[in-house]
């Protein structure tokens, strides 16, 4: 659902452009030394920033950046985060379209995709985060070893990621129809996903590799 306009998130993301970074393809190729870490994590529609703001805080050693293209949306996030004060998180309020041009060919190890705007309608296909057009994208961005992460409520965009995937050689490397049957608490729980956990639906998860 679009969240009203906000008068305070446009001027909050300007003053804060340390931390919501407003021409992120400077900054290409360099994201791991800014943050100051091992491995590079990326959660695409990160919302109100539930996933990436508490995965910061498990390992100081992984950065994480947080894209979210609703400016209204992406200042909730950019607060909360910015209360928090972790070093080793970032955001960028754009349309993630771009992508391409904010990174460098390998500089990514982790894309996180949570509860993508499944776009029902077959005319709006291409606007799925996980559309071939994407996963081109995502390809020359990732590490040979990187992974892109799926959870979504919503079969029928897990059904079609799956398929779509595979027409674009990626590798199944795991598949959960019920994610948080068992505990799992590397993994924390996004807003969405707490909200479907309560009304019982189950959680549908993958991880994609390029190769085994
Ligand atoms: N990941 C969060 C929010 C899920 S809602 C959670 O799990 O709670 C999906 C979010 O993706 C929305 O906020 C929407 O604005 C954002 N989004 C959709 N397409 C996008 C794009 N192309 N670039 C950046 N953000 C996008």
């Amino acid at each position: 659902m679009r969240m009203r306009k906000k008068t305070w998130a446009e001027p909050f993301l300007n003053e804060n452009n340390h931390f919501v970074i407003q021409e992120p393809q400077n900054n290409q190729g360099q994201w791991k030394k800014i943050l100051n870490c091992e491995k590079l994590h990326v959660e695409i529609g990160c919302g109100k920033g539930d996933y990436f703001i508490q995965m910061s805080s498990m390992d100081s050693t992984v950065g994480w950046i947080g894209i979210e293209k609703d400016r209204n949306v992406a200042a909730v996030a950019a607060k909360k985060a910015i209360d928090l004060g972790n070093s080793n998180m970032l955001m960028i309020a754009l349309d993630a379209e771009n992508i391409d041009s904010w990174f460098a060919p390998n500089e990514i190890d982790v894309i996180h995709l949570n509860f993508s705007d499944p776009w029902p309608k077959a005319g709006y296909r291409k606007r799925r985060l996980s559309h071939g057009k994407f996963l081109e994208k995502y390809r020359n961005l990732l590490t040979s070893e990187g992974q892109i992460i799926m959870k979504t409520d919503n079969q029928g965009l897990f059904e079609f990621s799956l398929a779509e995937f595979s027409q674009n050689g990626w590798i199944l490397e795991e598949v959960s129809v019920d994610f948080r049957r068992v505990d799992h608490p590397e993994d924390a729980i996004s807003e969405y996903e707490a909200k479907f956990m309560a009304l019982g639906q189950p959680i549908y998860r993958a991880v994609f590799a390029l190769k085994v």
